[in-house]
Order: C-alpha cells, then sequence, then structure tokens
C-alpha cells in the first residue's frame, strides 16, 4: 500500500474515530442491556457520510472502494462500538449499484446516499433453507405488473430500522430447474408500502442484533422493482459476497484489536502477587499471540480489498480473510476475558459485551465451515461438499 493511500485511511480512522468519541463505552453497554437500537450512532455515521461510503460520487456518496469503506467499519469495532447496526447497507447497496437499472439507481441511490431512505435489510435466510440458499421456498409469483410474494424469512436483521429490503425470493419452482442456482429474483421491497403484508417477530439473541422472523403473506412487489433479470438472483446475491468478505473481516480486526489493547493495558494495570499481572509469561505470550494472528489475518484482508477494487477475482483471498479475521478476533476475545479474570465478566469492562459480539462473525453472514468448504472447492480442487 502506497503512503498516500495509508494516509487517507488514517484520515478516515480518524474522522470515524472521532464520531465514535460522542458514543463512549457506557453508551454501547446501555443500548446492549437496553436491547435498543444505536438510533444516535447510525444517525451521526449517516450525517458525516460514512454509510454512503460506497455510493458512487454521481449519486451523492463518496465513490470509496471497499478498501477505504472497510477502514470505517474497522475503526469503529476498534474504538469499542459496533457496526452490525448500520453495515448491511455497504454491502446490500452493491446489488442496486451493479445490477440495478439507471432509474432504479436514480431514484435510489442520492436518498440512500443522504440517509432519506435506509436500506439496511436483507432478506434471504429461510427456516428450511440454512445455508443452502438455492432451497430457498419464499415465492414471488408475477400477476401482471406485479408480483404476489409468499412465504418465510428468518434472521432479517434491522427490519424495522429500514424503509427498504432487498428480498431474495422464487420465481421459479426448484423441480422445474435444470440449473439450480437460477430460478431465484432479487426485490427491492419499499417496506413502507408492505407493513399489512410482513409480519415481523424480534427474535431474542445473545447480541443485540435487532433481528427478526417474517411472515410474508400476499405481499404485492411491483415488477419495476425487481432488480435484473428474472431468475438471476442468486448469482446477483453472489456477487456481493466477496464485498461482504472483506468488510466483516475488517469488523473484526477492529474486535480484535480492542481486545488485545485492552487486555494489555489491564495486564499491566493489574497487579496480583505484588506484581502486574502482564509480567507472567502465562498472560503475555497468550496476547502477543493473539497480535500475531490478528496482523496476518489483516494482511490477507488487505490482499483481497486490493485485489477487489483493482476488480481483480478475489473469491479465495475474500474468504481466507473472513475466515482468519472472524479465528482472530475470536482468539483475541477468549485471550481479553482470560486476562481479566472475574472482571471479565462483569458488564461495566465491556469485555463480555465485544466477546458475545464478536463470536457471531464465525457464524454469520455465512458460517466458517462453509467458508473453508469453499476453499477446498474451488483453491484446493476437492469434491463440493455442500
Ligand atoms: C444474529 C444474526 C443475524 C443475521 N442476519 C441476517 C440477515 O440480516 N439476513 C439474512 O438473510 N440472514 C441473516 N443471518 C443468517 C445467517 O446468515 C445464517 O445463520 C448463516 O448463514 C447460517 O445458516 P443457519 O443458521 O441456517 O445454519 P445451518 O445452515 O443450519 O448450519 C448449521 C451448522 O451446520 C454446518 N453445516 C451445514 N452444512 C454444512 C456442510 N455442507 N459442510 C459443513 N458444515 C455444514 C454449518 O456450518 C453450521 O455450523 C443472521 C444470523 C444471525 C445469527
Amino acid at each position: 500500500m502506497d503512503l498516500s493511500v495509508r494516509e487517507a485511511h488514517d484520515t478516515i480512522r480518524r474522522a470515524v474515530a472521532d464520531i465514535c468519541g460522542h458514543f463512549p463505552d457506557e453508551y454501547w453497554r446501555r443500548i446492549d442491556h437496553e436491547r435498543a437500537y444505536p438510533s444516535e450512532f447510525v444517525a451521526g455515521l449517516t450525517k458525516a457520510g460514512w454509510l454512503a461510503a460506497l455510493i458512487p460520487e454521481r449519486y451523492g456518496g463518496a465513490g470509496l472502494g471497499v478498501g477505504a469503506a472497510s477502514v470505517i467499519l474497522e475503526e469503529i469495532h476498534h474504538q469499542g462500538g459496533n457496526a452490525a447496526a448500520c453495515h448491511a447497507q455497504m454491502y446490500i447497496m452493491g446489488t442496486l449499484l451493479r445490477h440495478g437499472s439507471d432509474e432504479q439507481k436514480a431514484a435510489y441511490l442520492p436518498k440512500i446516499a443522504s440517509g432519506e431512505l435506509r436500506l439496511q435489510a436483507f432478506g434471504v435466510t429461510e427456516p428450511n433453507a440454512g445455508s443452502d440458499t438455492t432451497r430457498i421456498q419464499t415465492t414471488a409469483v408475477r400477476e401482471g405488473d406485479a408480483y404476489r410474494v409468499n412465504g418465510q424469512k428468518i434472521w432479517t436483521s434491522r427490519f424495522f430500522q429500514s424503509d427498504l429490503m432487498l428480498l431474495l425470493a422464487r420465481t421459479t419452482p426448484y423441480d422445474e430447474l435444470e440449473d439450480k442456482t437460477r430460478g431465484l429474483s432479487v426485490f427491492l421491497v419499499d417496506l413502507r408500502d408492505a407493513k399489512g403484508a410482513i409480519e415481523a417477530r424480534p427474535i431474542d439473541t445473545m447480541v443485540n442484533h435487532s433481528t427478526n422472523q417474517l411472515f410474508i403473506r400476499d405481499l404485492r412487489v411491483p415488477a419495476k422493482d425487481r432488480i435484473g433479470e428474472e431468475g438471476m438472483g442468486f448469482r446477483y446475491i453472489i456477487d456481493g459476497w466477496n464485498a461482504e468478505r472483506v468488510l466483516i473481516s475488517a469488523e473484526c480486526i477492529g474486535d480484535a484489536r480492542w481486545f488485545i489493547e485492552r487486555a494489555a493495558r489491564y495486564a499491566s494495570e493489574r497487579v496480583v502477587f505484588g506484581r502486574p499481572i502482564g509480567h507472567n509469561q502465562g498472560v503475555q505470550l497468550p496476547l502477543a499471540r493473539a497480535h500475531a494472528l490478528t496482523e496476518s489475518a489483516d494482511l490477507m484482508r488487505w490482499k483481497a480489498a486490493s485485489l477487489f477494487d483493482d476488480g481483480k477475482p478475489c473469491g479465495p483471498e475474500a474468504n481466507m480473510a473472513k475466515y482468519l479475521a472472524s479465528e482472530a478476533s475470536w482468539d483475541a476475545a477468549n485471550i481479553c476475558l482470560d486476562t481479566h479474570g472475574g472482571f471479565g465478566f462483569a458488564t461495566e469492562y465491556d469485555v463480555e459485551r465485544k466477546f458475545r459480539e464478536t463470536r457471531l462473525y464465525r457464524v454469520a453472514p455465512i458460517n466458517n465451515n462453509l467458508v473453508l468448504a469453499y476453499i477446498a472447492q474451488h483453491v484446493l480442487g476437492l469434491p463440493k461438499s455442500y
């Protein structure tokens, strides 16, 4: 990375850290305790333009690459916050940008960039399909100039904080398909017109994530709100996965650095047996190891981000970055908790909150087993196992 790029990233880091400074640990602790949505934080980020980082300048965004955008999310996590409240807008928007019509882009992107419209909800996962997205059962049946949508979604996060939802639904029955990756279509659903046809039931979870189960009954979606060609939706969603992997890996890197810095500070201050616990190799070596693993995961994150921003294939690198970074942050979380001893379990230290939050990344948006299965198949040439 050349010096000017590094300086630009440092400028982003400082600006994001400045916003995060208005939302200290107490804020995130309270939000977590109340299971509330961090509206003020998201409003602050939106107002400063950071959530529009990936939207091209001609549509009112900052026109940054994925690498620069990932720095925003990394810094939020490094400062102790949680970008999961708003990160989806960055990668969902890519489907609209890459595959939407000129009319759709002109209608939505400037309003998303300004914050007038919130595109935070992503309705893909279903209870009966799980990780096997090609098996989703929610149907969208064409009726004249609209589709009638029926089905169920699960884990649809930020539904109540969204004006628009990107929805994947089946437009051709599975059994009629020769190519099982076809037959799904993507829709940009205007939730302001749809509330009566979608019942959302919040799911109580280990982390504060505003996530829901959706029951969709006779939802009418105008055909003009379908993105791209009918039947190509799975392909369009896959197109966004590499960017998503890079952005998530940056959040993990931010988490890992938070854990390591907090633990190193505590290890220097906490005195037991007459000396700071950090004097003991049993305490300091795991921290050094966590640091080394985090920095190596970060190298893969930057390799993937650079390839992506250069328009080059980066599936293996983006998947490896997500895997390595989520494992590094989980490792750092455990070491941070161990370093804090009993105090790690006290909410006022924020370690247990961040510990729960970073655990999610081994499971979602994609499970690490499936990341490894991808690498086994696409890099090592082993049989497809999923
Ligand atoms: C808090 C939270 C928020 C989420 N937000 C969203 C959202 O906004 N939108 C959305 O669409 N989804 C969302 N998800 C869903 C998330 O993407 C899925 O949970 C995830 O993809 C895994 O699917 P699953 O939970 O059904 O697990 P399953 O697919 O049932 O898998 C269960 C386990 O089996 C393993 N497994 C399954 N098949 C294989 C195989 N072939 N080889 C090896 N291991 C295998 C998996 O790796 C996993 O360990 C969210 C999930 C959570 C927990």
